[in-house]
């Protein structure tokens, strides 16, 4: 199994290398746009061999600083652009209807529907692997080019380790959010599929909001994962913390602030460390388990003051992102069945009743044969339980209402 994600590698540049990161992303923005004009001169059909026999040599004078190899990559960058505008108008075809017979006429777009070349308005440039960025220093900075140079870049980076053989590294892009600069690769990563039939450990997981996750095994072990237990794993960003507080210098007390103070950004990391946590701990041929959460509310009480006003959904689907990838990555598999029922349904006599839910004391109580448990761990006895029925065939297993008067 194939799987492509985008590696979003943080960039630490000095405030000179900040500067030659805009002047080179400004250049590649301006041969684009020329690139672009020459693209919709030739009414879009060219090709590589035409770019290379008429434009090639004109944007190697036209600009003389920049890498021979970014030059080439113009053309590729432009034409992906058009070809995604083909989809786009082929996708919105055209409606009229004549104003006399009443009736109406579609026309399918193509690109000659263009009346100007399309505008490239961001500056962005991109890297090809080891001729335009290459890892340096036992993998520490990143080299890349720049107008008339290349530059070592200190960088962090998304806790991939992009030496491990099995990743292939692809074009890379970069670009300015904000204040910061990142380099995105998309990285190509080749792994055994997960067979049904080799699975060997169900994990039921509830997402919630005091502890991020509650997770419930085959072997009927829970486990709480609340911020604090997770972000003690968090080992390559204390590093980065630890390397600024001894620079000491205003810049990087500066970065540091940026650093610490970002609660999405913080987010984000709970969710890496959090889904490697439990990729680690579970091993390969893991079927994880979790609730489709879409239309589903939290108690908004559970929250801590900071993220009352937030809404955390984006929290809990970019979870299941990070771990979806991270698990294809252990031979392993993320399933989501139903949230029906989960936080209310009675895991030994199988009654559903809301009321056994107390939130306040989150404890569930069952009035039909007096089971008691804590609730979120209730959530993820159920949610494991609905996977075993998946391994078992059924394709979207759910709890139907049960109650025992
Ligand atoms: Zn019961």
């Amino acid at each position: 199994m194939t799987t492509v994600i985008t590696a979003k590698v943080r960039l630490y540049p000095s405030q000179e290398q900040a500067a030659q990161f805009k002047a080179v992303t400004k250049e590649y923005q301006r041969l684009c746009n020329l690139v672009s004009q020459w693209y919709f001169d030739n009414y879009c059909r060219v090709n590589r061999k035409k770019f290379n026999q008429e434009m090639y040599h004109y944007l190697r004078v036209e600009s003389k600083d920049i890498n021979s190899a970014m030059v080439q990559s113009t053309y590729r960058t432009v034409e992906a652009h058009y070809k995604t505008v083909r989809q786009q108008l082929f996708q919105h075809p055209y409606h009229f209807q004549d104003k006399n017979t009443g009736k109406w006429y579609r026309f399918n777009r193509d690109l000659g529907w263009l009346c100007k070349p399309i505008k490239f308005s961001r500056p962005q440039a991109d890297y090809v692997r080891n001729l335009n960025y290459s890892f340096v220093e036992q993998g520490s900075k990143i080299s890349m080019n720049v107008l008339g140079q290349r530059i070592k870049v200190a960088f962090n980076g998304d806790y991939l380790n992009f030496f491990d053989p099995h990743y292939k590294l692809g074009t890379a892009k970069l670009v300015q959010l904000k204040n910061h600069w990142f380099l995105h690769i998309p990285v190509t990563i080749e792994t055994d599929e997960w067979k049904k039939e080799h699975n060997q450990h169900i994990v039921g997981i509830d997402r919630g909001l005091r502890f991020l996750a509650t997770t419930y095994d085959e072997q009927g072990k829970t486990s709480f994962f609340n911020g604090k237990t997770v972000m003690h794993k968090r080992d390559k960003y204390q590093k980065l913390r630890a390397e600024l507080q001894a620079k000491g210098t205003k810049s990087a007390k500066w970065r540091l602030k940026k650093l610490s103070g970002r609660e999405n950004r913080w987010i984000s990391d709970v969710n890496h460390c959090l889904s490697k946590t439990l990729v680690q701990k579970f091993g390969a041929n893991t079927l994880f388990v979790l609730e489709n959460l879409t239309g589903v509310s939290f108690e908004r009480t559970d929250l801590p003051k900071t993220l009352r006003n937030q809404n955390r959904s984006w929290a809990f689907y970019q979870l299941e992102q990070f771990l979806t990838y991270k698990a294809h990555l252990n031979n392993s598999e993320v399933v989501e069945v139903s949230a029906a029922y989960t936080s209310q349904r009675c895991p030994k006599c199988g009654t559903s009743k809301k009321s056994n839910r107390n939130h306040k004391l989150h404890e569930y109580h069952c009035t039909n044969c007096g089971y008691r448990s804590n609730d979120d761990r209730i959530g993820a006895i159920n949610i494991q339980l609905l996977g075993t029925q998946y391994i078992s065939g059924q394709e979207q297993p759910k709890f139907e209402l049960t109650t025992n008067a």
